[in-house]
């Protein structure tokens, strides 16, 4: 195999494909490898939210690490672990502990908080001109709460988001009403996201993108890194199953699996993967404006082109486990109740899905060179936020790339912080 590029990026996921098409607005020949399809993996399936600073905190708090063993407990939670798999699990469960007292929560999240300013508009420069703007909807998110003990609950996050700048809008049941006539009475409050965008498929959308990058120039190949070839800090050639491809500079946007590729050139990252699920229900329009999340359940609900979808849960365990289908059916029943109306036997066809998020144990991503290489930059760890972050990502990869400033603090985001 023989494909000389300026930059070869490794992952055709929402970030891979992102990434590509900023560095091609650069000027720069770029080739993306991926083992399958452009965005058949973990960017196939997921809920479609494209967030704001809206989202800032990350995932480890004491409330997680309190509701903790209850939840491995229930093979119905949210949140479950594979037993067979906690052993391997502890060093990434040991940093997780790390990140919950406040004062590291709070660190994190103005690192997410910088990181998040200027997601939707990342994707508006990539929609510009492109097909993929129809699959984009500009009209903000719902966080819903049937109780107010959940909402009062989350109050104090609010609050942080609020103070860092963040636009939240807090909302009774007449106005969620009024905003989403289909979902059910029972809700008592939401908190409206307005600046938050969203997809009505994921898929079609990094599928869009990677047409875009072909049509702009780029190459895709489709192929499985198994090595890389490196001494004297840098990476020379991908080894793969169709042979062996020289590289001038690389990207590594392999998502989950981004941990075995940094190994192949002798590098420890704590990456690990939350596994998550989806059901869709097929041929159904409910007439739903905009994502939803519940608040209490953790579930997502977005009604997508092709019918309506209900993802989430975070199941740890291997990239390689067999997937658990039930886990799919379970996402469903967590969210079910918001539809009064939803008839799953009406759909024309329901199918499930796992796919695996990329994450750290902090929740922050991996953005910056590769430590000790001078011709490697990583793009991975966006954990629940992904599809949100990818193309942000990409604009600061291409300033990396470019030797400029990418107007952030980078040193929450290094591969070697723990
Ligand atoms: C249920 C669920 C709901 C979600 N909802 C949202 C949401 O609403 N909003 C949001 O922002 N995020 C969401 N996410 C998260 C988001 O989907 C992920 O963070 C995102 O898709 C990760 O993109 P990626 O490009 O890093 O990874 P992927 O899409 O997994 O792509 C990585 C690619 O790298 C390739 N690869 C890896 N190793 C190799 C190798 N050795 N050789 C060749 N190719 C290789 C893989 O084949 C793969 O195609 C959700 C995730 C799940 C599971």
């Amino acid at each position: 195999m023989n494909a000389s590029a300026d930059v070869t990026i490794i992952g055709a996921g929402i970030v891979g494909v992102c990434a590509g098409l900023f560095l091609q607005r650069d000027g720069l020949t770029v080739t993306i490898v991926d083992r399958v399809e452009p965005g058949m993996s973990c960017s196939f399936g997921n809920a479609g939210m494209i967030c704001t600073t809206d989202s800032a905190i990350p995932l480890p708090s004491f409330g997680v690490l309190r509701d903790l063993p209850k939840m491995l407990f229930d093979s119905t939670s949210p949140l479950i672990v594979r037993w067979r798999y906690l052993p391997r699990l502890v060093p990434w469960m040991v940093h997780f502990m790390r990140a919950a007292p406040h004062e590291r929560r709070m660190a994190g999240a103005r690192a997410l908080y910088d990181l998040l300013t200027g997601t939707t508009a990342a994707y508006d420069v990539l929609a510009a001109n492109s097909t993929v703007t129809s699959l984009i909807r500009r009209n903000g998110m719902l966080l819903i709460y049937e109780t107010d003990e959940g909402f009062e609950g989350d109050a104090a996050e609010r609050r942080i988001l609020t103070d860092m700048g963040a636009t939240l809008e807090e909302l009774g049941s007449d106005e969620i009403r009024q905003m989403e006539p289909v979902l059910t009475h029972d809700l008592r409050h939401a908190t409206y996201l307005p600046e938050s965008y969203s997809t009505v498929n994921p898929y079609k959308l990094t599928r869009g993108l990677a047409d875009d990058f072909v049509a702009n120039g780029g190459t895709i190949l489709q192929a499985e890194v198994t090595g890389l070839q490196h001494g004297n800090g840098k990476v020379t050639a991908l080894e793969t199953d169709h042979g062996d491809m020289p590289v001038d500079r690389l990207v590594v946007a392999a998502g989950a699996w981004s941990a075995r590729v940094a190994k192949m050139m002798g590098l420890k990252v704590l990456l690990d993967t939350e596994r998550g699920y989806h059901t869709v229900f097929h041929g159904i329009d409910t007439g739903l404006n905009r994502p939803v999340l519940h608040g209490e359940r953790h579930c997502g609900i977005n009604q997508m082109d092709d019918g309506i979808r209900f993802a989430g849960t975070v199941e740890l365990a291997s990239v390689d486990a067999p997937e658990n289908l039930k886990r799919a059916d379970n996402v469903y029943h967590l969210g079910q109740n918001v539809f009064p109306d939803l008839d799953p036997s009406a759909a024309t066809e329901t199918t499930r899905w796992m796919g695996c998020r990329p994450t750290m144990p902090d929740y922050l991503p991996v953005l910056g060179s590769a430590p000790g290489f001078g011709n490697v930059w990583f793009d991975f760890g966006h954990q629940h936020l992904g599809l949100t972050m990818a193309a942000r990502s990409g604009q600061i990869m291409t300033d990396l790339i470019a030797g400029r400033d990418p107007g952030l603090d980078l040193k929450p985001f290094r591969a070697d912080r723990f």
